[in-house]
């Protein structure tokens, strides 16, 4: 066996051979750590070609809801207020896609829908769907906190500063 850098992380099928498949493991030895198939928390995807960023929660329903209990509910964020302000669009599917719901799909023929799009995109980032379009533009932020009052933070700038801009502006 080649003597390996120290700091290179290991692969998968490495981790696996030593016997230390933990969920934390596994998570780290991927260059993202969040999968469609098993996430749940919210999302950030930013596009460094045109500056545009998206927020995407995945909201796990309780065993008691009334509506689709059990399941993964996907929303993109669609106001001002990134802990509520979500428009929720289908479901996120055990194998890592998103399931759209009927009445916000494209009818027979047309061009696929702006919901069909994102899920499409978060099939092909952060899930298992075989790439259609360049993703090197993409940057996918897991949930991050406020250094400083604990909110969800979801603006990538803020995200990378790890705090909000209200909490930075008393800085
Ligand atoms: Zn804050």
């Amino acid at each position: 066996m080649p003597a390996t850098d120290e700091a290179a992380p290991l692969t998968v099928a490495e981790l696996i051979a030593l016997g230390s498949h933990t969920g934390d493991d596994l998570a780290a030895a991927h260059s993202s750590a969040v999968n469609l198939a098993t996430h749940c928390g919210t999302v950030t995807i930013q596009n460094a070609l045109t500056g545009e960023h998206r927020t995407f929660r995945i909201k796990l329903q309780s065993a008691r809801a009334k509506f689709a209990p059990g399941r993964r509910v996907v929303g993109l964020l669609t106001g001002p207020d990134n802990a509520r302000d979500f428009t929720q669009f289908g479901f996120a599917t055990d194998s890592g896609a998103v399931a759209v719901w009927r009445k916000l799909r494209a009818e027979g023929g047309a061009a696929p829908s702006k919901w069909e799009g994102f899920a499409r995109m978060l099939a092909e980032l952060l899930g298992s769907a075989a790439p259609t379009f360049d993703h090197s533009p993409y940057t996918v932020h897991a949930a991050t906190r406020c250094r400083k009052c604990g909110r969800g933070l979801s603006h990538p700038v803020s995200i990378a500063a790890g705090i909000g801009p209200k909490c930075a502006g008393r800085e």
